[in-house]
């Protein structure tokens, strides 16, 4: 082990411009992975991951380069999600590594997350190396795309490399860059020890296991460790490294390895990512520095469909959370529901991706309410309120003023489509703060647009808008810009006759009857008719905007499902079956997930 010889490194980029794909490569390149063994986004291990063809956590992996000065490096390999939800993620694998490749598409150029990639890396001080890639695409670009990270970024275009993921063209260059570019770590191996947690896993034989990257000092088995926070301490038991598909032990980690170790650590919530490990005989004098923890700002309810769950999912949800420092939860109730929680996310795909994780990796079925913002509330009474819950907010009568978070939002678009994407923005109720025109020429200028908005109004649809508008060109970024007032109101929503709790939301006065109206035609439309006629309705206070019907069930319908049929009957059972796990009977009145977020689609 030479420490002149690491090289840590990351790989960052916006959605889709094939951060996977080139570390595949790499891997190939470096020998890590046999091509028989070889798959595509080789490190993209979660299941949900793989069907999506997103990664959602950062990964890993330590590479041996045999580089052309003859010798052999260690590259330690970070591979990161590229999603707004998941900057977290990026956050946590740069404070981990010295260098990164910041990758952008030829035929695409630079995008919002590409923009916002960057000046996280700078934050760290880190090499950047910006990467071309996808020149092999027929629509590729690679000059103007240089020539645009050169004025957009300012890193100067003859430090780019021109790469393909896909056939291997350019990737030595690129392993070759980082051995030339990215500079070993620091840090003396005789000084006390100091190890970052940047993220963990639980085993259920070896409890759980921190994955650290050490600065200072080293971590061998029989170490007795130090959590810095809490000042809990462990033996270590084994300690190791990352290699493709699995978790190599090794003698121990020395300054600017990354790795992993076992402990026995039982207690979960002891070894918080983001803290810092030292060694309780020679403490370190100082933590890592400067590490954030995540600040979920979106809320959704998410309950058991069997309330014999409950127990199940506090322990799922618990075991979740350490793969996923950003994930929240406390208990909740609900009327409709029942026990559940209330968990707090980085945003829509993150807790899109946690109900999804809970369900396939604890086997849970869930049924999940609509994600809302954080309001604050100020009573008339001087107190303050944070609403998590829409069915929690008080009484309008005791309300002094009402408040909704907003965000600073960056779009990044070529010219053309500046026109339609200011009218969403208005509809959306933005401002705008700042129009830049970024060079290019031709169909390729660019323009960044910066408004405020509230985040509930960018929360649902507006992605997909955008990117519809743009025919896919356009991309956004956007950053919490603190609370502003608003006149908000919460509507309730009845199903048969009956006010439902987990249905409430809470939204802008001028919008709440449009909302209302699409909220209870959804809700008409996906709760299964009944023997009976169901009323939904949408009220504000005592007053009810807006109303549908869900149709009784006619009896010659159920006749002819019943009739001599045998085979479609059993179908049909079959059917109610599946679909009986995910409905709530609220009343008398089966109510599917679906119901539970149709204001999602009713914007
Ligand atoms: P990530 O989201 O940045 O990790 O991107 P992926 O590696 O998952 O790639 C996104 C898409 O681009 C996939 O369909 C890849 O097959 C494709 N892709 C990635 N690299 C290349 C490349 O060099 N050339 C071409 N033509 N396609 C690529
Ligand atoms: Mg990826």
């Amino acid at each position: 082990f030479v420490q002149e010889r690491i090289r840590n490194f990351s790989i960052i980029a916006h959605v889709d411009h094939g951060k996977s794909t080139l570390a595949d490569r790499i891997l190939q390149m470096t020998k890590a992975v046999s091509d028989r063994e070889m798959r595509e986004q080789f490190l993209d291990s979660l299941e949900l991951e793989r069907e999506r063809g997103i990664t959602i956590k950062a990964s890993a992996v330590r590479l041996f380069y045999e580089a052309k000065d003859g010798q052999t490096y260690t590259f330690n390999l970070i591979d990161t999600p590229g999603h707004v939800d998941f900057g977290y993620e990026v956050s946590r694998a740069l404070a981990a590594v010295e260098g990164v490749l910041l990758v952008v598409d030829a035929s695409q150029g630079v995008e919002a997350q590409t923009i916002a990639n960057f000046y996280l890396a700078l934050e760290h001080d880190h090499t950047i190396i910006p990467v071309v890639n996808k020149i092999d695409l027929p629509s590729a670009r690679p000059e103007e795309v240089a020539l645009e990270i050169e004025e957009v970024l300012g890193l100067p275009a003859d430090e780019v490399v021109f790469a393909s993921g896909k056939t291997g063209l350019g990737v030595e260059d690129i392993l070759e860059a980082i051995v030339g570019r990215v500079p070993p770590p620091k840090g003396r191996p005789a000084d006390p020890t100091k190890a970052l947690i940047f993220d963990s896993i639980f085993d259920a034989y070896q409890g759980v296991i921190p994955y650290v990257r050490v600065f200072e000092g080293s971590i061998r088995p029989g170490d007795r460790i130090r959590v810095w926070s809490n000042g809990k301490e462990f033996q270590v038991d084994r300690v190791g490294v990352f290699r493709p598909g699995s978790l190599e032990p090794t003698g121990g980690l020395g300054p600017g390895e990354v790795g992993w170790l076992t402990a026995n650590i039982r207690e979960i919530g002891d070894t918080q990512v983001g803290d810092t490990i030292t060694l309780a005989p020679n403490p370190t004098d100082a933590a890592y520095p400067g590490f954030k923890p995540a600040k979920p700002v979106v809320f959704a309810g998410i309950y058991p469909t069997d309330t014999q769950d409950y127990n199940r999912l506090r322990d799922a949800l618990e075991k979740l959370k350490l793969n996923d420092a950003a994930l929240n939860f406390e208990p909740e109730t609900s009327e409709a529901l029942g026990f559940g929680f209330r968990c707090g996310f980085l945003g829509l795909l993150h807790a899109e991706i946690v109900q999804e994780r809970l369900e396939r990796e604890f086997d849970l079925d869930l049924i999940a309410t609509a994600p809302s913002v954080i309001y604050r509330v100020m009573r008339s009474d001087g107190t303050v309120e944070e609403v998590h819950n829409p069915s929690m907010m008080p009484d309008p009568g005791t309300i002094e003023v009402m408040e909704e978070p907003y965000v600073k939002l960056t779009v990044y678009t070529p010219e053309e489509y500046v026109g339609p994407i200011m009218q969403l923005l208005q509809e959306k109720r933005g401002r705008m703060a700042q129009m830049n025109y970024l060079g290019g020429a031709g169909d390729s200028k660019r323009v960044e647009l910066r408004y405020e908005v509230p985040f509930g109004e960018i929360l649902y649809d507006f992605h997909d808008r955008l990117k519809s508008l743009s025919r896919g060109y356009a991309s956004m970024d956007y950053e919490q810009a603190g609370y502003q007032e608003g006149d908000l109101v919460k509507v309730t929503v009845l199903v048969n006759d009956e006010p439902v709790d987990a249905l409430a939301f809470i939204a802008h006065r001028d919008k709440a009857y449009s909302i209302a109206r699409g909220m209870v035609d959804k809700l008409a439309e996906v709760i299964p008719r009944q023997q009976f006629a169901v009323p939904v309705q949408a009220a504000i206070g005592g007053k009810i905007i807006a109303r549908a019907t869900v149709k009784a069930l006619r009896k010659d319908v159920l006749a002819k499902c019943y009739g001599g049929d045998v085979s479609r009957k059993k179908k049909l059972l079959e059917k109610q079956k599946e679909g009986k796990k995910r409905l709530k009977s609220i009343g008398k009145v089966d109510v599917p997930q679906e119901a539970f977020l149709a204001v999602l689609s009713a914007g």
